[in-house]
């Protein structure tokens, strides 16, 4: 029989070994997989969601139908260089991580699921038990997912998402976001929180993340490219935040404001905290493809155009996102 020093000495291998694992790694449908693996990612996408339709717990899917759509978007979308997906449809909100790995395998790109529960949309999606549990309690559900895998699947989340509603910080934003930082400070999962054009509830998300011990650069402000001016965007990546321009698109107006904000936070010295992505969606409750591949396709090359460098393209569209999804406590 073991003693129980010995014993304790192998629990404390297996679990150095096992952070050490995680802490270099993004955390894929197939588990963690080493940063340096990956080239360009995609940090925010939806594979298929459910957004218009009732909440469901998971989301419920023609599989054949959507395989027939998706399947060969996303080979298409990995032959453009994209190496990884981060997909962004919360639980209630369309989730189904079995199907997903099925896409996954079946196109060969990787792709990150998330834990958490999504507070935009006017709190539609947001299940009734989150106005009774605690924000502990509601953290519980997320780690849980984190530690034994979701819906009874061994698929681990890679990231936490979570989102707000339009106007001043609700009760229950506030409590998903607390439960957020509870939840990173025992997973090293990042957050994603949509905010669009919230400047006050952005700084206020990062007042009470650094009020609980979270650095800022364990937040991600998300649809950040619906500011107006590039000033809040400034301050939020001063104090470490990653700025998550995610609505890359083909239209001159669009592409030129989203330029306009880089180009700011790039001046002000910020080109390590931008993410690039289009919130694209290859099912949209069964709908046609919202593309997801003009980042390759038409904004690199308009990067190139301005004078970018490849070593700063690849600063904003391979570094930041192994960096900012990496397996990581950020406290603050
Ligand atoms: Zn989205």
């Amino acid at each position: 029989m073991r003693s129980p020093l010995i014993l304790l000495f192998y629990l404390a291998a297996l679990h150095s070994t096992t952070v050490a694992t995680e802490e270099s790694s993004l955390m894929t449908l197939e588990g963690p997989i080493t940063t340096d693996s990956f080239q360009l990612i995609l940090t925010h996408e939806h594979v298929m969601s459910w957004f218009g339709q009732d909440p469901y717990y998971i989301g419920q899917f023609d599989a054949e139908d959507v395989k027939k759509q998706v399947v060969p978007y996303l080979k298409k979308i990995r032959e453009l260089g994209c190496t990884a997906l981060v997909e962004c449809t919360t639980a209630y909100f369309g989730r189904n991580v079995k199907l997903l790995q099925e896409l996954s395998e079946e196109s060969g790109l990787p792709i990150i699921t998330n834990t958490g529960w999504y507070a935009a949309a006017n709190d539609r999606y947001v299940p009734n038990k989150a106005y009774q549990l605690s924000a502990e309690e509601i953290a519980q559900y997320w780690i849980r997912e984190w530690k034994y895998g979701i819906d009874g699947t061994e698929i681990r989340p890679g990231f936490i998402k979570l989102a707000v509603d339009r106007g001043p910080l609700s009760d229950i934003d506030r409590k998903l976001l607390i439960a957020g930082t509870i939840a990173h400070l025992e997973t090293g999962l990042v957050i994603a929180v949509h905010t669009g054009d919230n400047p006050d509830v952005a700084a206020q998300q990062l007042t009470l993340f650094k009020e609980r011990g979270v650095s800022p650069s364990a937040w991600i402000w998300t649809h950040a490219q619906n500011v107006k001016n590039a000033d809040p965007l400034i301050e939020a990546a001063e104090q470490g935040a990653w700025i998550s321009l995610d609505g890359v698109r083909t239209d001159s107006e669009r592409r030129e404001h989203i330029l306009g904000l880089l180009l700011a936070l790039v001046d002000a010295g910020h080109i390590d905290h931008i993410l690039l992505s289009h919130d694209g969606n290859s099912y949209p409750s069964g709908r046609d493809i919202r593309p997801f591949d003009a980042l390759m396709t038409d904004f690199i090359p308009l990067l190139k155009d301005e004078g970018f460098t490849d070593s700063q393209i690849r600063q904003m569209t391979v570094l930041n996102p192994r960096e900012a999804f990496a397996i990581k406590i950020r406290a603050y």
